[in-house]
C-alpha cells in the first residue's frame, strides 16, 4: 500500500529493455525522457482476450473492467507510464486529452489500493475544472468497478459541501477534485489527508493559467513530505518545469509527440457567414448531419435561443451552461451519451472535459477566443480514435482572426458553403430511401411484426383491391407526412454570400498579408479593462478572481488578461466584445464572498 519509491534502480540498461518489449511502439530513450507517438485509440466489442493489458500485472478485477469497457491494447502513454508509477517513481508526463493519460496514472494506483482497509484517502488527484474532476472521478470508478469496496469521491466547488463532507467521511481510496474545494476541505478538517501518499496534478498547465499556483503549492505543502507525484500537462512552459524540479524526485519523462490528433482525425473547416445569417446556416448544416453535434456559443442566453430555435426545427437538443445545476449537467452529459439527445449547445466553460464519443460534429457558431478555446472545443470530437469534422462560423470582422488561428495552429483550415436547397434536398432522398431499405430489412427480424405486416398488406389487397405499387406509395406517402418534403425557400442569399465573400476575401488578402506581423496579438487588441471594488485589502488574490469570473460567466480562463490588484480595487483585462448578459454578471461577482 506504501507508494514510496522501491529499491529498483532506473538505470538506462533497464530502460532499454523495457523499452524493446513494447513492441508498437518507436520510444527514444532521451537522457531519461520517453519520446512516443500517438496513435489511435482502439476498442473492442468484448469479444477478444485482454492480452494487451496482461503484462502490467494488473489484477482480475481491473483486467475485467478493462474488458468491460472494450480496450483492447494500451495507448502509448500506458505502455510507458504505467510500469513507472508500478514500481512507484515520480512521473512527468506531457500529453494531451485523448491519449489514454486519465487510465494511464488511474490503473497502476487502483492496483496499488487492491487491498487498502484504511479509512482516509491515499490518492489525491487535483484538476483545474470541475468537469474535468468529475471525468477523472468517474474514470476511476469505471477502472474499478469490479474492484470490491474502492472508493472514489469527487469535490470541487458550485455543488453542496455536505454530500462531500459526508462522502470523505466514509471510506476514500481516491480523491479527485479542484484546487479551491480541496483547500477548503482541508482547512475546515473535512478532508484528511494524513494518508495521502500520492498526489496526481492533471492538466497542470490549464491550472496554472487559471491562477492556481500558489494554492497548488499551499495544498502540496500540507500534504505527507514523503508520496509519489505525478504530474501531466499538455504543454511544458518553464513554470511547469519549475514545478517538477521542486516538487518531483528524479522523475520519468514521458512525452507524447504532438502527432495532432486533431489534423489526424478531426477535418477542419469554416464556412463565410454574416451575423444574421448564422441560424439559418447552422440549421442547413444539421440537416447533414444532426447526430452528435455540439455548438459553442459565448453566452448563456445564445444556448437557451439557439437550443429553442433547434428544438421547433425538430430537433433533440440540450443545453450546457454555467447557470445549469451540476448535477442537471451530469445528466444532461448522460443522455448525449445515450443517444436521447442528439446535440448540445454550450459555452466553452461548461464543456470543458467533455468526452463523449459519439460526437461526430463541433459547431464553432461563436468565434472562438483564443487558440486554446479552439483547439478545446474542436477536441470534444474525434475522441476514441474516431474521426470527427469541426466547423467554423466567420464573419467578415473574423476574418484576420481566421487567418492567425490556422498560423498559430499550423493548420490549413478548409473553407466549405452553406449547403445550399440542392444539397438538403438531395440528403433527405437519401436519407429517405436508407431509412425505407433499413426498415424493410428490419420486419425480417421480428416475427410478431411480420405477421402484423402481412395481414395489413391482406387486408388493403381485399378490401381496397390496392396492388403492390399502390401500397407501396401509399406506405411512402405515409412516412413523407403532411409537410412539405423538399426545402424551397430562397436560398440566394447563401450563393451572394459566398461569392462577396470570396470577392472580399481575395481583396483582402494583401491587407491580411500586411496584418499577419500582427499574428497570435489579436487577442491583446481586443482587451476591454474592467474595475472591481474588491482589493488586497479583501485578501483577494489573481487565483480568486480568476476561478470567480470563469465560475460565474462563461468567459473562459485564458481569455482573461492582465491583472492588478490594488488595495481596495483590482483591474482586470477581459475581452472586449463581451455580452451584455455577461457583463451584467461580472457586476455582481463575489470573490471569497
Ligand atoms: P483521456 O486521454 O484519458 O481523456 O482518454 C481519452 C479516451 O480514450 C477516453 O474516452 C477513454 O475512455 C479512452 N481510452 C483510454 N485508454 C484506452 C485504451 N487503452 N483503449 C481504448 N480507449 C481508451
Amino acid at each position: 500500500m506504501d507508494f514510496k519509491k522501491d529499491s529498483r534502480s532506473h538505470d538506462s540498461e533497464q530502460e532499454k529493455s523495457q523499452i524493446e518489449d513494447t513492441s508498437i511502439l518507436e520510444l527514444k530513450n532521451l537522457d531519461n525522457k520517453k519520446e512516443i507517438e500517438s496513435q489511435p485509440l482502439e476498442v473492442s466489442s468484448g469479444n477478444d482476450n485482454d492480452s494487451g493489458f496482461l503484462d502490467f500485472g494488473f489484477n482480475q478485477s481491473i483486467l475485467n473492467s478493462l474488458r468491460n469497457k472494450g480496450y483492447k491494447n494500451p495507448t502509448p502513454i500506458q505502455k510507458a507510464a504505467i510500469p513507472e508509477l508500478m514500481i512507484g517513481r515520480d512521473l512527468l508526463g506531457q500529453a494531451q486529452t485523448g491519449t489514454g493519460k486519465t487510465a494511464a496514472f488511474a490503473l497502476p494506483l487502483i492496483e496499488k489500493l487492491a487491498d487498502n482497509k484504511e479509512l482516509n484517502a491515499k490518492v489525491l488527484v487535483m484538476t483545474p475544472t470541475r468537469e474535468l474532476a468529475t471525468q477523472v472521478a468517474e474514470s476511476f470508478k469505471s477502472y474499478s468497478s469490479e474492484s470490491s469496496n474502492f472508493k472514489t469521491v469527487a469535490i470541487y466547488g458550485g455543488t453542496d459541501y455536505r454530500n462531500q463532507i459526508s462522502a470523505l467521511k466514509r471510506k476514500v481510496d481516491v480523491v479527485v477534485g479542484t484546487p479551491g474545494r480541496i483547500m477548503d476541505h482541508i482547512r475546515q478538517g473535512t478532508f484528511k489527508i494524513k494518508d495521502i501518499n500520492c498526489l496526481v496534478l492533471d492538466e497542470a498547465d490549464e491550472m496554472l493559467n487559471m491562477g492556481f499556483l500558489e494554492d497548488i503549492e499551499w495544498i502540496i505543502d500540507q500534504l505527507p513530505e514523503n508520496k509519489q507525484m505525478v504530474l501531466f500537462s499538455a504543454t511544458m512552459p518553464s513554470e511547469i518545469r519549475n514545478i517538477a524540479k521542486k516538487y518531483l524526485n528524479d522523475p520519468a519523462e514521458i512525452l507524447i509527440k504532438s502527432v495532432k490528433k486533431e489534423t489526424q482525425l478531426i477535418s477542419q473547416k469554416f464556412i463565410y457567414v454574416q451575423r444574421y445569417h448564422k441560424l439559418d446556416a447552422l440549421k442547413r448544416i444539421l440537416e447533414l448531419n444532426n447526430e452528435g453535434v455540439i455548438i459553442f456559443v459565448r453566452t448563456k442566453l445564445l444556448t437557451t435561443s439557439i437550443a429553442e430555435a433547434l428544438e421547433n426545427s425538430g430537433h433533440t437538443v440540450a443545453v450546457l451552461n454555467g447557470d445549469i445545476p451540476q448535477n442537471q449537467r451530469e445528466n444532461t452529459v448522460d443522455r448525449l451519451k445515450k443517444g436521447f439527445i442528439n446535440i448540445l449547445v454550450a459555452t466553452d466553460v461548461a464543456a470543458r472535459g467533455l468526452d463523449v464519443e459519439r460526437i461526430k460534429l463541433v459547431v464553432n457558431y461563436d468565434f472562438p477566443f483564443d487558440k486554446e478555446t479552439y483547439t478545446h472545443r474542436i477536441g470534444r470530437t474525434g475522441r476514441a480514435g474516431r474521426s470527427g469534422e469541426a466547423i467554423l462560423f466567420v464573419n467578415q470582422r473574423e476574418k484576420h482572426f481566421l487567418r492567425n488561428l490556422e498560423n498559430s495552429t499550423r493548420t490549413k483550415i478548409e473553407e466549405i458553403n452553406i449547403p445550399s436547397n440542392k444539397i438538403i434536398n438531395e440528403k433527405r432522398m437519401e436519407k429517405l430511401i436508407e431509412n425505407l431499405n433499413v426498415s424493410s430489412l428490419a420486419k425480417d427480424e421480428n416475427e410478431e411484426k411480420k405477421a402484423l405486416i402481412i395481414d395489413v398488406l391482406d387486408n388493403l389487397k381485399e378490401k381496397y383491391s390496392m396492388d403492390d405499387s399502390n401500397i407501396a406509395m401509399a406506405a411512402i406517402n405515409l412516412v413523407i407526412g403532411n409537410k412539405s418534403f423538399f426545402v424551397n425557400e430562397d436560398d440566394s442569399w447563401i450563393h451572394k454570400q459566398n461569392n462577396t465573400d470570396r470577392n472580399r476575401s481575395n481583396r483582402n488578402i494583401n491587407n491580411r498579408m500586411r496584418n499577419s506581423n500582427r499574428r497570435n496579438n489579436y487577442q491583446n487588441d481586443s482587451f476591454e479593462t474592467y474595475k472591481f471594488n474588491f482589493g488586497k485589502f479583501d485578501g483577494v488574490r489573481v487565483a480568486n478572481i480568476i476561478s470567480s469570473i470563469c465560475n460565474s460567466t462563461t468567459i473562459n480562463g485564458r481569455s482573461i488578461g492582465k491583472i492588478q490588484i490594488f488595495n481596495d480595487y483590482s483591474l482586470v483585462d477581459l475581452p472586449r466584445d463581451l455580452h451584455r448578459e455577461t457583463k451584467n454578471k461580472l457586476k455582481k461577482i463575489k470573490v471569497r464572498n
